[in-house]
């Protein structure tokens, strides 16, 4: 059996070493132009060569998103950013539109390219048509279903990779014009100002002004809300239906997902290729990935036809932790320093959470500032060093139960 890849997103290096350590086998990250997340931290050639070090210090693998479909104009400005870019090695470039996969296999020949899930590929000739192109690796397009993954697997030779886990688009596969039509910022430049998420009303044409509500219930209307993907109870399957690489989203989410979610599947994992005939889904999983802020989950396309996926109820996230504080050193007396992240008080009920399912519950103890000044509590960005459980790390990262659930 094949060993199946879990790649991750990263934002940024603190980011990247987080998802590393937290258990992704690769991490894809946007560079500072053409990568679809314009928002999202992305790395200059300095924090690259950073980020290519650290993959390659822990035998990963890294891959770089040029998935913006481009104009003209970018073309040149393109061709000079490979250049820059081809001392580095990175491990693969993600592509989508087929411009950028030509003048890629031009400048950089011998450079691994994988295709994004934006080239929308539903079906075993178009796999095959990518792959004489020069693609090795293709994201298939999140609307196909489990057997059809399995045919398309059957009939070709690239790696597939799928997303496991993340937010969704209504427009699965990206192609969506919503945003650009409606601000200016388009979804295929990277800026999508999430307009599927907002409310929405009804006006007739000759009484401007006047909004009649589209209720589905009495909280409003949210016609093109997606739910979040999560195919953590499905992994088996996936894995023998040939799936290569299980791809989690979120290049803008915050170092706690990142950990929170990544653990869980790396466990899952784990179990599963350790002994598949004997292996059994723990419940336990699933409650953690209900600890990160999320729109409610669903299996999105996978198990076959379904009805909408939108979540009609409203646009909120939910989540049943805060992230308050990461570990950023253990002193020589036996206590950590954390950074802040959220407020958190001495007595407050806290837990210690480390890669490979690691956690331990206590109640926070006294909290000083580095100079040893006591505090009354812990602050957003504030060092404070604090009494951690035995076996705490660097990089451990502490969250509190909300209150407001
Ligand atoms: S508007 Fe919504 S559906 Fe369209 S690209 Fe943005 S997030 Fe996706």
């Amino acid at each position: 059996m094949h060993q199946p890849e879990l790649l991750a997103p990263a934002g940024d290096l603190e980011k990247l070493r987080i998802a590393f350590d937290y258990g992704a086998d690769a991490a894809y990250l946007g560079g500072e132009q053409f990568g679809l997340r314009a928002l999202a931290g992305n790395f200059d050639l300095d924090a690259l060569a950073r980020a290519r070090e650290l993959a390659m210090d822990r035998g990963k693998r890294l891959y770089l998103t040029l998935n913006a479909y481009l104009r003209p104009a970018d073309m040149p400005v393109l061709a000079e950013y490979l250049e820059r870019l081809k001392p580095l090695e990175l491990d693969a470039y993600i592509v989508s539109d087929p411009g950028v996969l030509g003048l890629l296999r031009r400048v950089d020949p011998g450079r691994e390219i994988h295709l994004s899930t934006q080239a929308n590929t539903t079906n075993a000739e178009a796999v095959r048509f990518w792959q004489a192109a020069g693609v090795r690796r293709v994201n298939l397009a999140r609307e196909l279903n489990l057997d059809e993954i399995r045919v398309i697997h059957g009939e070709t030779e690239v790696e597939l990779e799928v997303f496991a886990h993340g937010a969704l688009c209504v427009a699965y596969s990206g192609r969506c014009l919503l945003s650009a039509a409606m601000t200016g910022r388009s979804a295929n430049q990277g800026t999508c100002a999430h307009p599927c998420r907002w409310r929405y009303a009804l006006v007739e044409e000759t009484r401007p002004g006047e909004y009649f509500p589209i209720e589905e219930d009495g909280r409003g209307s949210y016609l093109m809300n997606s739910r979040d993907l999560c195919l953590i109870e499905h992994l088996p399957r996936l894995i023998e239906a040939g799936v290569h690489s299980l791809k989690i989203e979120g290049r803008m989410k915050t170092m706690y997902y990142l950990a929170a979610v990544i653990r869980v599947y790396r466990a899952a994992l784990d179990r599963y290729l350790a002994n598949p005939a004997e292996y059994c889904f723990d419940p336990a999983w699933r409650d953690e990935l209900d600890k990160v802020s999320h729109r409610p989950y669903d299996t999105g396309f996978l198990l076959g036809a379904r009805d909408a996926l939108v979540h009609t109820a409203d646009s909120k996230y939910r989540r049943t932790h805060d992230f308050v504080a990461v570990v950023r050193a253990l002193t020589a007396d036996g206590r950590a320093l954390v950074e802040g992240r959220n407020r958190f008080f001495p007595g407050d009920r806290l837990e210690l959470i480390g890669p490979g399912m690691r956690q331990a519950e206590f109640s926070a103890g006294e909290l000083r500032s580095e100079s040893g000044e006591p505090l009354v509590a812990g602050q957003p960005n504030a060092r404070i060093v604090m009494d951690l459980p035995a076996g705490a790390r660097v990089d451990d990262l502490l969250r509190r139960e909300r209150q407001d659930r």
